[in-house]
């Protein structure tokens, strides 16, 4: 397989500016995030149907439209992963036609995160960094540690000090350093980008945001490749940053440009929690801008008040003819359990509220039954347990004979009857 990328840059999204490649997240002179722009025209080549069959069963099969140095050889098999029908949630909440992208199964720390870091750390090993990090609000950290352990880098994470003991515990265990911030992520961020000027870190998400970045286009190439190159009517996404959508939607771009699929409209839709919902709000107002807020919802993977992409992914999900909802802590563990018990598939918090708002967007006809949906599961049910704790209780030991067994399930349905009985009659 030849890794060689088609050439690529930095490139400023106002001014049009262009950077060349350096650990550089902002356009100096207009302060604009920057992107990376590839020269399509050279990828058209390599960037093939067949090529891509021929790669790897991993985002790498993608890396002729990646940002990977020169040389760079990937081992780590990250990404690929299911693409689910979802007839069983179909049939509950309306849905004909509805796919669960699963990245809680994504390797290696079960997060759509470990695509964006694979990216970035190719690129901080370029350029030369001994010390990689990131400001995160937990994937991103337990991601950040497990691949920096791998490749032999040392990694110094910044996290919220309120964050999930799953997701701590998950970032100690590869021999990250760990630094718990006394703030919310909006604090941990901007203590980020005064650090990676000071310290000349390479902070995945702060200087090498635009590499970073890139990496969430592999969930859009994936979807339309799984649905045999046609692109879906609707996409569902969580949103923290608002980089993910974005991204997608960058890829189906690039698909259609070079032929991969054929054209047609993709609804966009975001999902956020009520408890930080500066994008879900921006949409349904119409506004440009995005009103910061401060975070308070069990979804702490999705609590960024202040989301670097924010206004432009309200732009794009808008012009999209899409829509944005954001749902209650409650309907966040609702969605966790509707998923898990009609699809066999534990997501975590971020994935209660994909669930929940997909829900909510068939209920509302925003979207309609015989449209193909993709709902994306982003992150994995086992890091935020605590989020389902006093739901569910342990009963007590029963004794290894079968008659114990036979009076434990009568006794059980008793409590069910009961249950339902008095249910009833409230
Ligand atoms: C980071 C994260 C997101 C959102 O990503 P953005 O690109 O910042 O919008 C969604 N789901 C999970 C589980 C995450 O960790
Ligand atoms: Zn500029």
């Amino acid at each position: 397989m030849n890794y060689s990328c088609s050439r690529y840059e930095l490139k400023c999204n106002e001014c049009g500016k262009r950077f060349g490649n350096q650990p550089l997240s902002a356009c100096p002179d207009c302060l604009a995030p920057l992107e990376i722009a590839y020269d399509l025209e050279a990828a058209r080549d390599l960037f093939t149907k067949e090529n891509i069959a021929a790669g790897p069963a991993n985002i790498w099969r993608y890396a002729a439209l990646l940002p990977i140095p020169e040389g760079f050889q990937p081992d780590l098999p990250v990404g690929f992963t299911p693409l689910v029908r979802a007839r069983n949630l179909g049939k509950r909440i309306g849905a004909a036609n509805l796919y669960v992208k699963n990245d809680a199964v994504c390797f290696p720390t079960l997060s759509f995160k470990d695509r964006v870091v694979s990216v970035a750390l190719a690129n901080a090993q370029k350029f030369g960094f001994d010390i990689v990090g990131c400001s995160s609000t937990g994937n991103l950290a337990n991601s950040v540690a497990a691949q920096a352990a791998r490749l032999g880098l040392k990694a110094t994470i910044l996290v919220p000090a309120d964050l999930e003991p799953a997701k701590i515990l998950n970032t100690l265990v590869y021999g990250a350093r760990l630094v718990r911030i006394d703030g919310n992520y909006d604090h941990v961020n901007r203590l980020c980008t005064q650090i990676a000027d000071e310290y000349s870190w390479g902070l995945v998400n702060v200087n090498l945001r635009p590499y970073y970045a890139e990496g969430s286009k592999t969930v859009g190439y994936e979807i339309a490749e799984q649905l045999g190159w046609r692109l879906p009517d609707n996409v569902v996404v969580p949103m923290a940053g608002g980089s993910l959508i974005r991204k997608i939607r960058k890829a189906f771009n690039e698909l259609i440009y070079l032929g991969l699929v054929e054209e047609k409209p993709v609804r966009f839709f975001g999902a956020q929690a009520s408890g930080c919902s500066p994008i879900s709000v921006a949409v349904k107002e119409g506004t440009d801008g995005i009103e910061p807020q401060r975070p308070n919802t069990i979804a702490r993977s999705l609590a960024i008040g202040n989301p670097a992409d924010g206004p432009a992914a309200a732009k794009m999900i808008r012009s999209s003819g899409g829509w944005a909802e954001d749902v209650s802590d409650v309907e966040i563990v609702s969605g966790i359990q509707e998923l898990a018990e009609t699809e066999g598939i534990f997501t975590e918090t971020a994935g209660g509220v994909t669930t929940a708002v997909t829900a909510r967007l068939y209920a509302d006809g925003r979207i309609s039954a015989n449209e193909t949906t993709v709902t994306c599961i982003t992150g994995n049910g086992l890091k935020t347990t605590d989020a389902l704790i006093g739901r569910y209780q342990q009963e007590r030991a029963v004794r290894p004979r079968l008659a114990d067994f036979d009076a434990y399930l009568r006794e059980l349905d008793g409590i069910t009857e009961l249950e339902l009985t008095t249910a009833g009659a409230l």
